[in-house]
Parts: C-alpha cells; structure tokens; sequence
C-alpha cells in the first residue's frame, strides 16, 4: 500500500481507517516501534504544582518569551487582551472537561462542530511532540512530520494516522513548545481577523490546564485532547520538556484516540 492509496480521496473514512490499520498491523510485525509496556499510574498534576499553577503558567510564558514574541502579540490589542485574561483568571472554570477532552469556549463536542461547519471556520488539529515515537525519522523534538507510509515507524504512528484522517482543509501541526503554539495563534488571530480558528490539540493535563487562560484570551474555541504515558505533572518535567529533554513516551489511552477519530469523522460528515 502506498502513501497516495490511503490519501486516495474516493475511499470513505472507515475504508482509509482499515487500510491504515492493516497497514500498521504489518508494520508491527516486522519492525516495531518502542512502545510503553504499561500505562504508569501517574497524577495529571502533583498537589505542590498545582499550587498557584495559574501564576506559574504567567511567569513561564513571559518569563520564557523568546525575542519577546508572545508580549508584542499582547501588545498589538492591550486592552482586548488583558481584559480576556482577567476576565478568564476569575471564572471558576476556565474550560470544561469530559473525561480526556477538554473544551475551551464550547461546551460540548457538537457545539464544536458545529463551529467547525461554519464558512470563516479554520481549523488547526496539533500534536504535542513528546507523542512521537523514538524512532521518528522527523526527528522528536521538531514541528516536522513526514507522514510516509510506506516507512514503517511512520505506519504504525497514532500521528501518523490521525493526520490521514483529519479534517480536509484542517492544518496540521506539530507542537515543540508552548510558545510556538502560542506565537502560531497569534499569528493567525492577527493576519487572518475574519476567520474563527479553532483547535484540536493533544497535550498533558498540565499543559492543558496551565494555557487555558491564554487560549482564552485569544478567544479560541477548541478541544484538548489528553495525553497519557509518560506525562509531564511537575514544573521541572515541563520546563525540561519544553527544551527538548524528555525520554517518555506520551500516548492517547485507546479509547481516547477512538474518540479523536470519532470527532474527524463527524466533521467530514
Ligand atoms: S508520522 Fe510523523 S510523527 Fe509519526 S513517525 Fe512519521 S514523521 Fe514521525
């Protein structure tokens, strides 16, 4: 099976869904790629971290703000942005969470889809890179991603097949840092102002829980996805990670990536 037959947009979604599949399933046999022999019992978030985690989340992103990227960004609309933040710090719930989806400005997944299906809508479905295989041969800690699937690691790659079976039109990134997902937003909300970008990103509990307010202020609409395996719960995981040192794999729980693939096939419909 080539690379063009499962980009062949005459099959339908669950025939490209077999195909990958199948195709990975052969993978497996042959070369596998390293995997988690079990998911480690892990807390999203360690009780010290999650102490005053809104400040941190502040101090990190400022404090980590390369070239002063993120605070030019702020300061293009201070008041719009600052009165967003403030606005998104004092609620009680900055998101809503169902089981590992996380909703920020929507409540629930068809309140998303329907977003999706409007004509401004524009859609960027992200990775965190700590759920890229060892063996990635874009290399891990890079927004680089080859998606060949004639190469093996690739077949047998949750990423891989994800981007297979996104959304037509939707962009797709992969995530090295906070901050480039941060600076890519900024950008769109800037340069493209009449479209509604929305997300659908994977990433640890902690990630997802820090950034809320600055999703927020942005005013994006969107769904997080959790990660799970070797997820970064301390501020010393994360900021290690953020600089490329992380040698645990993260993962979608099965179930979690059935629910990814049940949303993409929704908005194909
Ligand atoms: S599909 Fe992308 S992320 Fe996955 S192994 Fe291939 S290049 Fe790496």
């Amino acid at each position: 099976m080539s690379k063009l037959n499962i980009l062949n947009n005459t099959l339908s979604f669950e025939q490209k869904k077999e195909l990958l599949e199948e195709k990975s399933l052969l993978a497996e046999q042959t070369q596998p790629n390293q995997k988690l022999k079990t998911l480690p019992k892990m807390v999203g978030i360690t009780p010290d971290t999650a102490k005053g985690l809104k400040t941190k989340a502040f101090k990190y992103i400022l404090g980590h703000d390369k070239d002063r990227k993120i605070l030019k960004a702020i300061l293009k609309h201070p008041l719009r942005y600052t009165f967003r933040y403030l606005t998104s710090i004092f609620k009680k719930k900055n998101y809503h969470r169902k089981e590992d989806l996380f909703f920020y400005g929507v409540k629930s997944k068809e309140a998303f889809i329907n977003q999706c299906k409007r004509k401004n809508a524009h859609l960027v479905v992200g990775f965190s890179y700590c759920q890229k295989p060892h063996e990635c041969p874009s290399g891990r800690f890079t927004d680089k991603c080859i998606r060949d699937f004639t190469n093996p690691i690739c077949a047998q790659c949750d990423i891989g097949k994800l981007c297979a079976l996104a959304p037509k039109n939707s962009s797709l990134v992969m995530i090295p840092t906070v901050h480039d997902i941060g600076n890519l937003f900024f950008d769109l909300v800037h340069k493209e102002p009449d479209k509604e970008h929305l997300f659908v990103i994977t990433a640890c509990e902690m990630t997802l829980t820090m950034f809320a307010d600055f999703g927020n202020m942005l005013a994006l609409k969107g769904i997080g996805i959790r990660l799970d395996g070797r997820i970064c719960n301390t501020m010393r995981a994360f900021d290690l990670s953020e600089r490329g040192v992380k040698p645990g794999l993260t993962v979608l729980r099965s179930k979690t990536y059935d629910q990814m693939l049940e949303l993409f096939k929704d908005l194909e419909n």
